[in-house]
């Protein structure tokens, strides 16, 4: 096991040109490293600007399953992000479509339930699957137990679960129906396992983890979560840009998701993972981790290499 150190807190130019030298691929997590929902955090245009100035290699990996690639091109347009084509966009519902196929070997044309926001399945339908639950109407109904969705669909191959904001009895009771199918056969993929994510107006919000892990107890079975920390998630990335994992940075908000990532993948020889504060770990979570870290879920594999306040920060530093 990786005896890790305390972070590098990077608070100078020095520190900052540092990191420059030693990193030429960055890999940004979105929510809390980029923007608070629909608002761009301080300085991360420039910072990302900056970047590409000198040459540097990026590319977005969110455990955000809500939104395809094709929506996140928009939404970095509108945020006056300029030229970031989706082979750069990395969301979980992306990775859970590429599982079906990587790793479930489920045929294009096939069906897939959804219980998950647009993302899903807009990804689904590009590759060829018929997604069905998902943002279908009849899901938003009251319960009740004659509803024609409540019937299994025996063509259904796989189970597909994210984030969304329209969890209610339907979705749930229905999807229930096809984790339980076939003596709980049929491939259940979660999108990610992010309990919560920083929302606007400093609100902290459930996240995907929290419907996937719903369905987890309820159902009583394991998912595959395609999202980050997992390696073959981060493999594809790398294997996809042809990123030397030596010289690739994760930069990330939430220790057990975008921190494991980097640390586990073994990103920039063991050092590849830098902490920001504008998201959901606040100083005193690290100082809490630093101080005990068997006390937590993964160790010490979930201390960054780095800490930075923003990445607006890192900008500042470096111009
Ligand atoms: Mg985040």
């Amino acid at each position: 096991m990786t005896v890790r150190k305390n972070p590098v807190l990077v608070s100078d130019k020095a520190h900052a040109e540092a990191l420059l030298e030693k990193y030429d691929n960055f890999l940004f997590d979105c929510d809390g490293v980029i923007w608070l929902d629909e608002k761009l955090i301080p300085g991360v245009l420039k910072t990302i600007e900056y970047l590409e100035s000198k040459g540097k290699k990026f590319a977005f990996v969110t455990n955000n399953s809500s939104k395809s690639r094709e929506a996140y091109v928009a939404k970095f347009l509108s945020l006056g992000f300029k030229g970031i084509t989706r082979d750069r966009i990395f969301p979980t519902c992306f990775a859970a479509v590429q599982a079906l196929q990587n790793v479930y070997n489920i045929q294009p044309n096939s069906k897939v339930w959804v219980l998950g926001d647009s993302g899903i399945e807009e990804e689904l339908r590009e590759e060829g699957y018929i997604p069905v639950g998902g943002t279908d109407k009849r899901l938003d109904q009251p319960f009740h137990p004659d509803h024609e969705l409540l019937v299994v669909d025996p063509e259904v191959a796989a189970v597909i679960v994210g984030s969304t904001k329209e969890f209610n009895y339907m979705r749930i009771a229905s999807t229930l129906q096809y984790l339980l199918y076939k003596n709980k056969s049929i491939p259940f993929i979660g999108a990610n396992i992010d309990r919560s994510y920083p929302g606007p107006n400093g609100l902290i919000l459930p996240a995907g983890g929290s419907v996937v892990n719903y369905m987890h107890y309820t159902a009583d079975r394991e998912f595959l979560n395609v999202g980050k920390p997992s390696k073959v998630f981060l493999d594809g990335i790398l294997a996809t840009h042809n990123y030397d994992r030596s010289r690739t940075l994760m930069v990330g908000d939430t220790l057990y998701t975008d921190i494991k990532f980097g640390n586990d993948g073994e990103l920039g020889n063991g050092s590849g993972s830098l902490l920001v504060l504008t998201g959901g770990t606040k100083p005193n979570d690290l100082h809490q981790l630093l101080s005990n870290p068997h006390h937590y879920e993964g160790g010490e594999s979930l201390i960054p290499s780095y800490v930075i306040e923003s990445l607006g920060t890192l900008g500042e530093l470096l111009s």
